[in-house]
């Protein structure tokens, strides 16, 4: 007799990952459950409020959610893309790029000739450059087949795969202040110039100049509507159920067991967790130390700090587009700062109000935090799972970072002094918590295109029927997270047939 609790798919983490997986997987006719830590499903899809207005805890806006897109066919497929209310960014400028005291705004503009043409009236003589620029980012795009919904096969990237982020702009164009205009939103891959891969830069900004749009009411939307779907299949979601072990005998998996003490039998399972976390509960002598040394020793991106700042009714003209702001006229400077120079950048990003249009109800302020400057507060744990204080001088801390971060918006947006009705703040304690990012780091492992295969995480495992998804497996952000679940469900089901379906809904 098998155990009760006995499943075709088990999946261990309730974020986008696990979640695309869930519904995939079900929709071929497997039973399937995901065992999720928190209270919330979604992970980094999860929203909270404040002054009963919703914020979004990451995913503040989406590329590549209008038809035409992968995103949306991988979406529309797993039957949710029609569902989502959208609110679009300004056509002419979705991301808004401003460096130091200077008052110009330089714009990325959604659509692919649109965006060339917005940014030549800034840089007339860079049209050749610019539209040079639109074909590299396509053609590295074309060398990535499941990013084109094909299959291919993994040679094809080798040729872009070595090109590093800051040579590769820097070989489209000589002007200075162009290639930093183009890599102002590097705050959406955490890249460093020496480090990141070109195809990072290319497939993220591809996906913005597609078409970009903000969730209504919140990202936490997508894992919504994904768990719905999930129910109708028959699939189940067991929340506020952290993993505390995962069993490996005769070199198969055999259960998850989560804290309670409760054991999840499956034919298979996939980790849709940070692969240090899983590497923690995992007992299996399949695992060589090496291996595990290597995970336990990658380097994460960057973490951040977070402010939400809910407005006054009617006071700050609401603005279609997010800023990115450095203090610096050098977009790859900030993620090195030193703490007496904080911030040295930040990204902000405007929810408008729906009872007085044109305005903005909150705002969110992103800049770049190292986990060291919270280290002193590690032991500290604390989200809805797990409540406890860290302290008054944490939260001096992050009153005086709010105060810091303050003083540099005020530059940019003047009306905002004395119309801020409430705020909170998130540091990379805060998403270490609430989103089990080891070091609350934003993206996971840190890609490296000096270290290729030891920052690339492969999908399959030594053990044959475990599986890994998310966003430390090839791509993060809700693009990269979704092509990879698909990668995942192929090893499964097939990458033919999985691939024919959703090409079949197009
Ligand atoms: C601040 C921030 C801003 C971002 N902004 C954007 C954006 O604007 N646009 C965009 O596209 N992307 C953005 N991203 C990136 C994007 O949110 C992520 O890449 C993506 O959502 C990650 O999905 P995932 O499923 O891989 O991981 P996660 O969302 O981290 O999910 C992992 C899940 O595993 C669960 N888990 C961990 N351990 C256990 C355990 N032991 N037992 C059970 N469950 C466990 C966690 O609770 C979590 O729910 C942002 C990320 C951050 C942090």
């Amino acid at each position: 007799m098998p155990p009760v609790n006995t499943y075709d798919v088990v999946i261990t983490g309730g974020g986008l990952g696990g979640m695309l997986c869930a519904v995939l997987l079900a929709k071929e006719g497997m039973k399937v459950c995901v065992l999720e830590r928190d209270k919330q499903i979604g992970g980094c899809l999860q929203t909270f409020s404040v002054h009963k207005k919703v914020f979004d805890s990451c995913v503040h806006y989406i590329g590549g959610l209008c038809e035409g897109h992968t995103l949306h066919s991988i979406l529309k497929y797993a039957g949710i893309a029609d569902q989502l209310k959208l609110a679009t960014y300004d056509t002419n400028c979705f991301d808004a790029i401003a460096f130091g005291e200077a008052p110009t705004l330089y714009p990325h503009a959604q659509g692919e000739e649109n965006f060339v043409e917005q940014l030549v009236s800034f840089f007339p003589e860079e049209r050749k450059a610019l539209e040079n620029y639109i074909n590299t980012i396509s053609f590295v795009g074309d060398q990535f087949p499941l990013y084109r919904l094909r299959n291919g096969n993994a040679e094809e990237k080798a040729t872009v795969s070595s090109w590093e982020v800051s040579k590769t702009i820097a070989a489209i164009t000589k002007n200075e202040k162009l290639q930093h205009v183009l890599a102002g939103n590097n705050l959406l891959y955490a890249g460093i110039k020496g480090h990141t891969p070109f195809y990072i830069h290319a497939l993220a900004t591809e996906s913005y100049i597609h078409s970009s749009h903000k969730v209504l009411p919140g990202s936490s939307q997508i894992s919504k509507l994904l768990w719905k779907q999930l129910q109708s299949y028959g699939g189940e979601v067991y929340r506020d159920n952290p993993v505390t072990l995962m069993k490996e005998e005769d070199g198969k998996m055999q259960y998850a067991q989560t804290a309670d003490g409760r054991r999840f039998y499956g034919k298979q399972f996939i980790a849709a967790m940070h692969p240090k976390i899983l590497l923690g509960i995992l007992e299996s002598s399949l695992i060589r130390p090496a291996y595990k040394k290597r995970i336990q020793g990658l380097e994460q991106t960057t973490s951040c700090f977070m402010l939400n700042l809910v407005l006054q009714p009617g006071k700050i003209p609401m603005r279609h587009h997010n800023i990115y702001w450095h203090a610096k006229e050098d977009a790859w400077s900030a993620i090195h700062y030193s703490p007496d120079a904080w911030p040295a950048n930040y990204a902000v990003f405007f929810t408008e109000d729906e009872h007085h249009k044109g305005y903005a109800e909150s705002i969110s302020i992103l800049s770049y935090m190292h986990y060291d400057e919270v280290k002193q507060w590690e032991p500290t744990v604390n989200y809805t799972s797990h409540e406890q204080e860290r302290g008054i001088e944490y939260e001096a801390f992050k009153q005086h970072r709010t105060e810091l971060l303050l003083e540099k918006l005020y530059r940019q947006i003047p009306e905002l002094k004395g119309n801020i009705a409430d705020q909170s703040a998130a540091t990379p304690l805060t998403y270490r918590d609430y989103t089990a990012s080891p070091e609350g780091s934003l993206y996971g492992i840190l890609k490296d295109v000096n270290k290729p295969s030891e920052t690339q995480i492969a999908v399959r495992t030594k053990i044959p029927n475990l599986l890994l998804t998310g966003q430390n497996v090839n791509l993060h952000g809700v693009l990269g997270v979704s092509i990879t679940a698909v990668a995942t469900c192929a090893e499964l089901i097939g990458m033919d047939h999985i691939l024919a379906r959703i090409n079949s809904i197009k």
